[in-house]
């Protein structure tokens, strides 16, 4: 078993923890970085933004950027500062006790700090045709790729308040949103149902789930089948926009880090800091309500300023 020993131990490198990386490279920390696996969910490296295909919304980029590009240049970066990475997965950590420990299979890292940025994951249908499909009209994001839709009919799945709220945010460019539910009775809460039903251009389809994505390159339909006798149908749409709810990427810290009964990371008010000194944590695996890539990007600064005076207070 080899060990090696670092100030700042960074895990997870979407957009907060690539930030997080930059800032406490820049202070001269040298943090190790543990990226994730390459694989087709949302804890691999670079995160969810390798899921995406365009991204409009990050200021400087007036032409828009491609979500891994945008990655691609925050890791060079953290790397120019002498940040360094290892692409693997943390599979266990011991907080209870300084030095932190971060194993990665046999390998034991150790750190002065820790700043947690796992991200969280969109959850998903299950259905085979998902992995090719994405970013090419399937997303999870109606702000970052509504835009791309205008004038086109999609879908919404799912009946929560994000299914209502994406689509009432996708009526602004689509000309029809259509929410695809499972069962005939909404999850949302009454105001948001109340504007759902009162926007003219969202419609319902109860009683019913996506079975099938089709098209080769993009979207360009589905199939649905009836929750009730089973029977299926296809729709002819552009966009489909899964709304069925986020897992943050937590279950490392389960019974180590406080969390909500949701999983998300608590961290005190107006700042990074968890419920043990020393471990930060920033970006969508403790914020539900912007998951924006700029946010977490705001608040993996956060994390590093937070860590940074932290460790100098220490000495
Ligand atoms: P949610 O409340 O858990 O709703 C998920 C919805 O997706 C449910 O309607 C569920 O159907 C459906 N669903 C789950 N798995 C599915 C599957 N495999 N296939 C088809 N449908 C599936 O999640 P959420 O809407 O993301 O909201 C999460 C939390 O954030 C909630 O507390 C919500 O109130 C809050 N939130 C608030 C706001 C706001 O206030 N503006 C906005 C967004 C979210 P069933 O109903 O049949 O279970």
């Amino acid at each position: 078993m080899s060990t090696s020993h670092h100030r700042v131990l960074i895990i997870g490198s979407g957009p907060a923890g690539l930030t997080a990386a930059i800032y406490t490279a820049r202070a001269s920390l040298q943090p190790l970085i543990i990226e994730g696996e390459p694989s087709s969910t949302s804890d691999q490296p670079g995160g969810q933004l390798m899921l995406t295909t365009e991204v409009e919304n990050f200021p400087g980029f007036p032409e828009g950027i491609m979500g891994p590009e945008l990655m691609t240049r925050c890791r060079e970066q953290a790397a120019r500062f002498g940040a360094q990475f290892i692409t693997e997965k943390v599979t266990k950590v011991d907080f209870s006790a300084r030095p932190f420990k971060a194993w990665v299979r046999d390998t034991l890292y150790t750190a002065d700090s820790v700043i947690v940025s796992t991200g969280a994951q969109s959850l998903m249908l299950g259905l085979p045709e998902e992995s090719r499909l994405i970013g090419h009209g399937l997303s999870t994001c109606a702000t970052c790729d509504g835009f791309f839709f205008r004038g086109q009919n999609i879908v919404v799945v799912g009946g929560g308040d994000s299914a209502l709220e994406e689509a009432q945010f996708l009526t602004k460019f689509a000309a029809k949103v259509t929410i695809i539910h499972r069962r005939d009775t909404l999850r949302a809460s009454k105001i948001m149902q109340e504007r759902a039903f009162a926007n003219e251009k969202i419609e319902f389809l109860w009683n019913s789930q996506v079975t099938k994505l089709l098209g080769d390159e993009k979207v360009t339909g589905i199939e649905v089948a009836s929750t009730v006798d089973g029977t299926t149908s296809t729709l002819d749409v552009t966009g489909v926009f899964v709304a069925i709810g986020h897992k943050p990427n937590t279950g490392l810290f389960e019974g180590i880090l406080d969390m909500e009964s949701t999983g998300y990371l608590i961290t005190k008010p107006g700042s990074t800091y968890t419920n043990i000194e020393g471990v930060f944590a920033c970006g969508d695996v403790q914020d539900h309500t912007y998951r924006q890539a700029i946010t977490a990007a705001g608040s993996g600064c956060m994390a590093a300023i937070d860590c940074e005076r932290w460790l100098e207070a220490q000495h």
